[in-house]
């Protein structure tokens, strides 16, 4: 008998159909950034042949992810790594493992937490729109401010200290005092650095202050695969972390799980993240905002400037504001505009109030576009296309 080889020379793309098409769904140029929204980076060649060829290929996936971990560690010069389902995903396998440790029957109990340690430490001005991924767990987050307050909240029931590294600067306490924290009270430290690379050394300092877990997305600007993270750090609490993890079943991890393919397109991802040449990549995105800011700032009445959050998303980003007397207009139509036109732009058009966390790291109220995520001569497309909308809506 012949045996019988299904797809045996691995995935093809569909000859001659164009899904999206098919499906009724719109391209988007994407002038907001790497955003879940817009299906974060798009994968460069290599990173899609690294992905099919695992997803063509027959492994032992605790193998590939060994491999795929060390490899990663050794990249990144730290001691250990996992590949999880995304960055919030290492956010709940890292809280799992300070839970439960190695040990198989905390592991399957929660998120019931009972007699276990299960309150997380948290600053008060650090908690964000992820640390439902860290309650996923079944913990309690206790809220401080001061290094006093955290010292006296530390008992018997706490399990991990929680930092966002892009509110460092509004919190009382410090990434180094609260690594030292950690440290003296024998608790573990995690922090989310998810979408803070660039730059690369976001990690590196992270690691190097003392946090014990680092969590970082994978399909933000490191280009890897949407659903991917990384968990970086302490073996033990790494390994822990995968016990927590697929391909184990009744586990919280579970229904965040990596793959193989998507552990070998991360791999790629990120060495071909660390050979770039980081330099040309911003002057790159510099000339995209300066072909921007002049196409509008030529409109009497419309102000573009540029500027670069100063953490989360650290890149050339343009704000673009208009007089409303002048351009009758509001945002959200001038975004919407963007959006059914053709071809469809996505931008990030934001209320930011002054006190809010995001304009302490450069954000404005405005339409603010974030140009890393276009591909090239995509930018000529965008400035255009907002002239013309700005230019029309201008009262003569
Ligand atoms: C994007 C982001 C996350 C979530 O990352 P995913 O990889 O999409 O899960 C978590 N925390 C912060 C601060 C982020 O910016």
């Amino acid at each position: 008998m012949t045996p019988v080889h299904h797809d045996a020379e691995g995935p093809r793309a569909p000859a001659g159909r164009d899904l999206l098409t098919e499906l009724g769904v719109r391209r988007v140029v994407n002038a907001a950034g790497y955003y879940t929204y817009v299906g974060g980076a798009v994968m460069a060649p290599e990173v899609v042949d690294a992905w099919a060829q695992g997803a063509a290929a027959v492994v032992r996936v605790e193998e590939l992810f060994d491999a795929v971990g060390r490899r990663i560690a050794a990249l990144l010069g730290c001691e250990a790594a996992l590949v999880t389902g995304s960055a919030a995903a290492a956010l709940t396998v890292g809280t799992a493992a300070c839970i439960t440790g190695t040990d198989p029957d905390r592991i399957l109990r929660i998120p019931d937490t009972t007699g276990m340690r299960n309150e997380v430490i948290v600053q008060r001005n650090h908690r964000f729109s992820y640390d439902h991924a860290v309650r996923a767990c079944g913990i309690r987050l206790i809220e401080v401010d001061t290094a006093a307050e955290l010292e006296a909240a530390v008992g018997d029931r706490t399990a991990m200290l929680l930092f966002l590294n892009l509110a460092e600067a509004r919190g009382r306490i410090g990434s180094a005092e609260f690594t030292a924290l950690g440290r003296k009270h024998g608790i573990p430290t995690l922090i989310d650095c998810a979408a803070d690379v660039p730059p690369l050394k976001t990690l590196t300092d992270a690691l190097a202050v003392g946090f014990d877990l680092v969590a970082v997305s994978g399909g933000k600007a490191i280009g890897g695969p949407q659903n991917v993270g990384l968990l970086l750090g302490r073996p033990d609490l790494v390994a822990a972390a995968r016990l927590n993890a697929a391909p184990n079943s009744d586990v919280i991890g579970r229904a965040m799980k990596g793959s193989k393919e998507n552990a070998l397109a991360m791999l790629v991802a990120l060495e071909r993240y660390l050979a770039r040449d980081h330099e040309a990549d911003w002057r790159e995105w510099e000339g995209r905002v300066d072909v921007i800011v002049a196409a509008v700032n030529a409109i009497p009445g419309v102000t573009a400037e540029p500027f670069v959050p100063a953490i989360n998303s650290h890149g050339p980003h343009v704000c673009i504001r208009w007089d409303e007397q002048r351009i009758k207009l509001t945002l959200a139509e001038a975004a919407a505009l963007l959006r059914e036109g053709e071809p469809s732009i996505e931008t990030f058009p934001v209320d930011i109030p002054p006190e809010s966390r995001w304009a302490a790291i450069g954000w404005r109220d405005g339409l603010n576009l974030g140009v890393w995520a276009l591909q090239r001569g995509e930018a000529e497309i965008v400035a255009a296309r907002l002239a013309e909308i700005l230019a029309a809506a201008a009262t003569r």
